[in-house]
């Protein structure tokens, strides 16, 4: 699409709440991938409320404008990166809990809701909101919704697509699309929901959700374990599935992002293991099922604790949300997403390790290991580039090693700008033409982040 400079200035002039200032482009320029846009974009517009986004999309459209959504700006893919040329469409200030049903046990929001702040007022009536990523308390629900993030919880509640009940989006036109309902059941018409869940911003922006909340778990079992190393501790985990339990939370963090964490955080974790395992199980049957876990690993551990209350359990998970952080402390961080058939972890374990061996790059690895996520992370220079040299060549490798063994290119941080390079050998030419396809029909001009998921 050729843009003419002066699109963007036009639908800026004719918006409330845009601004042009240096500060605000360029803090849109990137978002937490390591990953920076080599020109800002050309201003940025606050939007208020549904009908901000309408009028925004409708004078985009009648300028061929291209429009880059952003949530909070904590994404991994560079997803909500905009440049020079484009116009973002920041949703921070669309924050507001419209309304929790505790009977339907639902939640209405707007986009800019933080995911922390949702768990908040849900947990008032008793009921939480399940898909929670590390980042809980930085990421907004509509960013959770474009990306369908998961989190630590995902894999017995299920990411964000199995909590999404309903959306009101605004498309490319400034139309307003209403999918899904307030039922738990519903099959009229082709499933929008999910097909909007995970578009990443290039099919609508989504400007309202519905979503379902569950009962808070009566109680929950925490057990951290410690192995000699990640193959051992990536075993472990495999067995705990074996066993036919379904644990609320699974962790499995590597050596080196112990080391990382103790000095972020002052503990000591590195001392008692080359792996740590973080496991809980929650509702009735929490510790009996935790008793079941206990014995899956076992054979494998040199040492496991139970935490004796809430209090130390949640110090427990603190290692695991601070990894990212603690990892940024030794430099810029490139953060692999790949999942792998959850029986298949030990064998990346050893395939991380060849890929250090032949790139040089240093890889430090957490997983989702109840789902087979694995988040592989890169520390490099603060100068080093995360789309070419090393770096890309190692996040191809990790790309071929998941391929290989029957897994995938991202398991919940999306595509974005950084992994569009694997799509077509994942997705192969007839999902690829689909794709294209469900685009043009939503998108003809391709203004929705362009060059972005797809
Ligand atoms: C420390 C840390 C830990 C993390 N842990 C996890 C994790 O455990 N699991 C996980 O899944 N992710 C994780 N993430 C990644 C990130 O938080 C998620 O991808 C999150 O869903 C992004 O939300 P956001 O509001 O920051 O979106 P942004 O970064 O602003 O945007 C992300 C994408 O969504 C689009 N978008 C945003 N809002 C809308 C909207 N309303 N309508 C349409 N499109 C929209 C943007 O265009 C962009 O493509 C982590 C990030 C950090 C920094």
């Amino acid at each position: 699409m050729t843009v003419q400079a002066s699109s963007t200035a036009r639908v800026l002039e004719g918006l409330r709440h845009a601004s042009v200032s240096e500060a605000d482009r360029w803090r849109a320029s990137t978002d937490r991938s390591g990953y920076v846009s080599a020109s800002a974009p050309d201003g940025v517009v606050f939007a208020e409320s549904a009908d901000d986004v309408v009028t925004t999309m409708r004078l985009a459209a009648a300028n061929r404008t291209p429009v880059v959504t952003r949530g909070a700006g904590t994404g991994l893919a560079a997803g909500a990166s905009a440049r020079s040329g484009e116009i973002v469409l920041d949703l921070s200030r669309m924050n507001s809990i419209l309304r929790i049903d505790p009977v339907e046990q639902l939640a209405v929001v707007q986009p800019g809701v933080l995911n922390a702040e949702l768990n908040a007022a849900a947990g008032e009536y008793g009921l939480f909101y399940a898909p929670d990523p590390a980042s809980t308390a930085i990421c907004s629900i509509g960013g959770n919704i474009a990306t369908n993030a998961g989190g630590m919880r995902c894999a017995k509640y299920g990411v964000t697509r199995e909590a999404v009940l309903a959306l009101q989006v605004v498309l490319a036109d400034g139309r307003t699309l209403r999918t899904g309902r307030e039922t738990l059941k519903g099959v009229t018409g082709y499933d929008l929901n999910a097909l909007i869940t995970g578009s990443e911003g290039t099919l609508g922006v989504v400007v309202e959700a519905t979503l379902r909340l569950r009962p808070l778990p009566v109680s929950t079992a925490t057990v951290a374990a410690f192995f000699p190393d990640f193959a051992t501790a990536a075993a472990a985990a495999s067995a705990v599935i074996a066993a036919r339990i379904q644990p609320s939370l699974l962790e499995l963090i590597d050596g080196q992002t112990l080391e990382a964490v103790d000095m972020a955080l002052g503990t000591d974790y590195r001392s008692r293991g080359g792996a740590f395992l973080l496991a809980q199980t929650d509702g009735f049957g929490a510790y009996l099922e935790q008793d079941v876990l206990i014995e899956a690993i076992k054979p494998f551990a040199t040492s496991f604790e139970k935490a004796a209350d809430a209090e130390e359990a949640d110090r427990l998970l603190m290692a695991r949300r601070e990894a990212i952080p603690s990892l940024e402390k030794l430099g810029r961080v490139s953060i692999g997403d790949i999942g792998v058939p959850r029986g298949r972890l030990a064998e990346v374990a050893l395939g991380l390790e060849d890929i250090t061996a032949r790139t040089g790059v240093r890889i430090f690895t957490v997983v989702h290991a109840s789902d087979g996520n694995l988040h592989p992370m890169l520390v490099l220079n603060e100068e080093d580039s995360v789309t070419e040299g090393p770096a890309k060549v190692a996040l191809g490798e990790m790309f071929h090693l998941a391929k290989r063994l029957g897994g995938t290119l991202t398991g919940e941080h999306g595509v974005g700008l950084l992994k569009r390079d694997w799509l077509l050998p994942e997705l192969g030419e007839v999902s690829m033409d689909v794709h294209r396809i469900i685009k043009d029909a939503l998108d003809p001009d391709g203004i929705l982040n362009p060059g972005k998921a797809i």
